[in-house]
């Protein structure tokens, strides 16, 4: 036991260096890595993460957003293992599989794309990729020319491959590759109440060159949990498809319940052209993504075989068996568990606590939340002082895993988070709040 934390630490120095001496981390500054105290996990039950000296974390940051029932799931295990016996992966590239066929048929009419077709890969930022390249070729494939460029959202975040990251608003260290980034027509993010009226005046504007309009629904995840008006984002849509453009909304993080319905799309009342889902679609079990695509935009690739129409375009492990079958098994979880109705007792809930107790505090800024999306926005009385990264030191330090964007704490509990475990949540960052700003002033 350490003294200041009361965690066990015999194994963690061990492994830590093991991990450190040859595990590349994303979105980690290696020099530092095993100063801040990562946490490494050698097995889960329900909503908790154990680590390799058997200290236990709740995962409220559903482990970046992908988990959603909790780990360990026994029903998702033996939907895994049961595919696991009869066959692991096969490829889609001119042939199918039936646990793929299955996941298919059992989404098409939960996602907001009407009638679509399915094109998989295993990432959220291949499943916008495979939309960006779909709505360009789609234009070409119907013989109109000059439908080149795309209009994104200031703020945006889809992704880390060069695509996506042309969609997106930057940050995050990646200004160094604008020479690499496509240029879009920029819209103001959420974080402006007037993006609405933005967005539709650069549409009146640049229409006739566009290819597709993408958004996030609803929330700005990545850009610190930024919340629109639905009403906002149906605007923007309408207007964008009665010009003829087409509509790709990225419900990568939004997806699968984490706002109180199935998909955000549903509470804007859209119906995008294209729909991209990642994150929690097998429940935060394996890497499975989808490019959902409507009928008008799917046949413009219909030809004869081996024609220019074809979209030659697709990932090895495209349509994971193992993935696919966990997938729907977790698609059947959320509505025999009333999954979605437990998202909004609990959403109400931490709406409740964080205005009673979180919001008033002076090292609080703003609180932002749709559903159990939430983003607390810190108020350090200086740059530099990295309150993020030490308010959820704090958390992790009294069992509860969170994790920062900046100095905005993103909580994210699991779906099926107990009333208890909100409280904890909740508590357990007053207090951790209070120890950085206290030790400030
Ligand atoms: C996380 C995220 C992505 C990228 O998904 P990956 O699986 O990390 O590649 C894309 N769009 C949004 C909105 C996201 O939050």
């Amino acid at each position: 036991m350490t003294e200041e934390t009361g965690r066990a630490r015999d194994a963690h120095d061990r492994w830590v260096a093991r991990d450190a001496a040859r595990v590349w981390h994303g979105f980690t500054q290696m020099s530092v890595y095993a100063d801040n105290e990562p946490v490494i996990v050698d097995r889960a039950e329900g909503h908790e993460v154990i680590d390799v000296d058997g200290n236990r974390y709740l995962d409220a940051i559903s482990s970046l957003w992908v988990t959603t029932l909790g780990h360990h799931v026994p029903e998702l295990d033996a939907a895994l293992a049961e595919q696991a016996a009869r066959v692991a992966h096969t490829t889609l590239l001119g042939n199918g599989n039936t646990a793929t066929i299955e996941l298919a048929e059992a989404l098409a009419p939960r996602l907001p794309v009407p009638d679509p077709h399915l094109l998989f890969a295993s990432d959220g930022a291949a499943s916008v990729e495979q939309a960006l390249r779909i709505a360009f070729q789609h234009w070409h494939n119907r013989g109109v020319g000059g439908r080149t460029r795309y209009l994104a959202l200031g703020g945006a975040y889809h992704g880390d491959t060069i695509g996506a990251l042309s969609l997106g608003a930057g940050g995050f260290g990646t200004s160094m590759l604008d020479p690499l980034r496509f240029p879009v027509v920029r819209a103001p993010g959420y974080d402006d109440p007037d993006w609405a009226i933005g967005a539709l005046d650069l549409l009146e504007r640049h229409h006739g060159t566009l290819a597709a309009v993408v958004l996030e629904p609803l929330v700005q995840g990545a850009a610190g949990m930024h919340v629109a008006d639905p009403d906002d984002v149906r605007r923007v849509v309408d207007a964008a498809q009665d010009l003829g453009l087409l509509v790709i909304a990225d419900e990568v993080a939004v997806g699968f319940g984490r706002t109180g319905t199935l998909f955000a799309s549903e509470q804007c009342g859209i119906a995008p052209d294209l729909c991209c889902v990642g994150k929690g679609i097998t429940g935060g079990y394996l890497p499975l993504s989808a490019t959902a695509v409507a009928p008008h935009v799917y046949e413009s690739f219909l030809g004869p075989d081996l024609s220019e129409h074809t979209l030659y375009h697709g990932h090895s492990y495209s349509g994971n068996a193992l993935a696919c079958a966990v997938a729907r098994r977790h698609l059947e979880l959320i509505d025999e568990w009333d999954v979605l109705a437990n998202v909004n007792a609990r959403a109400a809930e931490l709406g409740e606590l964080l205005d009673r107790r979180i919001a008033k505090l002076d090292a609080v800024g703003a609180v932002r939340r749709r559903g159990l999306m939430t983003g607390v926005e810190l108020a350090p009385p200086a740059d530099g002082l990295r309150w993020g990264r030490r308010v959820c030191a704090e958390a992790v330090r009294r069992g509860v895993l969170l994790r920062p964007l900046g100095d905005v704490v993103v909580l994210m509990p699991l779906l099926t988070s107990t009333p208890e475990e909100i409280e904890r949540i909740v508590a357990t960052l007053v207090e951790a709040i209070e120890r950085v700003a206290g030790s400030a002033a």
